[in-house]
């Protein structure tokens, strides 16, 4: 038993020399006590602390475009920092893991506040198809299914669907943003759902517009539905 504790050991080392695991936001070599994201950047990673309702200026802004019931966003905002690098990566890299550490730390933040006690579906803003194909998958997808488990609570991309193509929204103002997206989304079998409180996930909430059009897409055709909104990160 110690020969194969010391061999497994050494089998680890000769693959961390071999492979070395990097840090998913600076790239430096992790240490041994080090998953996923090196202390150094961990430290500069600051969750937001916001309650459910009070004091919350996520809940403040959206609450006042759309008729939800919670919203929180999990990492404070901050446009060269190391959250941005972490969903640039999960994104654009397709670096899923990170989507599992976020689950991680919002799992231990939001049981403290009760946050998803009468959450019934977890759902993400769909992508279009064809991008979904494009990029392979759903940034929000391991987020979403880690959320589920920790809480036990069904996340599905099947019952909020995206219907229309809507073009880059870079280049838009905050108007023709909510004009672009506010037909762009459908229910699956609404009657299904009734009554069934949802709580939409996101990576970065800008003006609100995309999010918006989900929970009124929610809202306007299941029968008593009620929508929440869970963000990694929010521009204030
Ligand atoms: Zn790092």
């Amino acid at each position: 038993m110690f020969l194969i504790k010391h061999l497994k050991r050494g089998y680890n080392d000769v693959l961390n020399i071999l492979y070395p695991r990097l840090c998913l936001s600076c790239s430096n070599v992790l240490y041994d006590t080090e998953t996923e994201i090196c202390h150094r950047c961990l430290s500069q990673l600051h969750l937001t602390g916001f309650d459910i309702k009070q004091n919350n200026p996520v809940y403040e802004r959206l609450s006042a475009i759309v008729n939800i019931e919670k919203a929180t966003a999990l990492f404070v905002f901050d446009k060269s920092g190391i959250v941005q690098e972490l969903i640039h990566q999960l994104k654009y890299n397709n670096h899923q893991e990170i989507g599992v550490f976020f689950a991680k730390t919002a799992f231990d933040y939001l049981t403290e506040n009760n946050f998803f006690d009468d959450i019934d579906y977890i759902v993400p803003v769909p992508l279009h198809p064809k991008k979904q194909r494009q990029r392979g998958y759903n940034q929000m997808t391991e987020f979403g299914r880690n959320l589920g488990n920790f809480f036990s609570i069904p996340y599905t991309e099947k019952i909020l669907l995206r219907k229309i193509y809507t073009e880059s929204q870079t280049k838009k103002n905050a108007l023709q943003r909510r004009e672009n997206v506010s037909k762009a989304f459908k229910i699956a079998e609404p009657e299904k759902y009734t009554g069934k409180h949802f709580v939409i996930i996101d990576d970065v909430i800008t003006t609100g517009a995309t999010i918006e059009a989900c929970a009124e897409t929610i809202l306007n055709t299941i029968p008593d539905a009620k929508v929440s909104i869970l963000a990694l990160t929010m521009v204030l």
